[in-house]
């Protein structure tokens, strides 16, 4: 919908090393159009150890993208090796945090209280949570779809200041979608994407309810980019294969 800004995230997950961002990040800006960035906001979420690159890069050749990182401490400092401070990816200009990527909650163990922390962390550092939802096929066969995703949003909701929940965006990512080739039906994520914004209007009022942006994410590729945007509901793309190819991923936008 018009008013939404629409936002379309690569997620890298684990790959490229810094020198592979960069020239990625330089090739996507050079096969893109001042339109394209016009069209949507354009978010990269390389891994952590790209961001210092990737913000230089950006800054120097001042080009429109926003910095994304892929997960985040829930604490805010002190004795958690291997972990990474809201405040420390809001130093490196970082605009969107991912937390409770699927990958996340089923590889990591991840809770959604713990997410939940993690949305606040990132929103108290002035950053924007994209917080991601999704079923498993079991679930899915089971009619479990929306008490799956309505106990996985709930904490979020109890959780972070309710003046400040328009800048949160919600990325629907059925789990069977990821990486598998199979992407959704959009019938499916029209009619998902209508039962969260009827949710979020029960729980946080209409108001905010229509500005809060929802994407879709699950094997979103160059022949399906369009469709999945034209749903009323949707508002973005969160992608992970297909933006890994600087080619591909430029279609893609284009596509949309
Ligand atoms: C993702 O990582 O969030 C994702 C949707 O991956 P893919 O596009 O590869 O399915």
């Amino acid at each position: 919908v018009s008013h939404r800004v629409r936002l379309i995230s690569a997620n890298w997950k684990m790959n490229l090393n810094h020198l592979e961002a960069i020239a990625l990040v330089q090739k996507l800006y050079h096969l893109l159009r001042p339109e394209d960035f016009r069209y949507a906001e354009i978010a990269i979420h390389p891994p952590f150890t790209s961001l210092r690159s990737l913000q230089l890069t950006f800054e120097a050749d001042r080009m429109p993208f926003t910095l994304g990182a892929q997960n985040v401490s829930d604490q805010l400092s002190g004795a958690f090796t291997g972990e990474v401070s809201a405040q420390m990816l809001s130093k490196l200009a970082v605009g969107y945090v991912i937390v409770g990527h699927s990958e996340r909650r089923h590889l990591f163990g991840e809770t959604s209280e713990q997410v939940a922390q993690k949305a606040l962390a990132v929103q108290q550092a002035g950053m924007r949570p994209i917080v991601c939802l999704g079923e498993s096929h079991e679930q899915r066969e089971s009619g479990l779809t929306l008490d799956v995703l309505t106990a996985q949003i709930d904490p979020i909701l109890n959780t972070y200041p309710l003046e400040a929940l328009d800048t949160i965006v919600i990325a629907y990512e059925p789990v069977w979608a990821i990486g598998s080739g199979e992407s959704a039906d959009p019938e499916v994520v029209e009619g998902v994407g209508r039962s969260l914004r009827e949710l979020l209007r029960r729980r946080v009022g209409d108001e905010i309810a229509a500005r809060i942006r929802l994407q879709y994410g699950g094997s979103v590729s160059v022949g399906n980019a369009r469709e999945f945007m034209s749903l009323e509901d949707i508002d973005g793309l969160l992608v992970g294969g297909a933006s890994l190819d600087a080619e591909v991923f430029a279609q893609l936008i284009r596509a949309a």
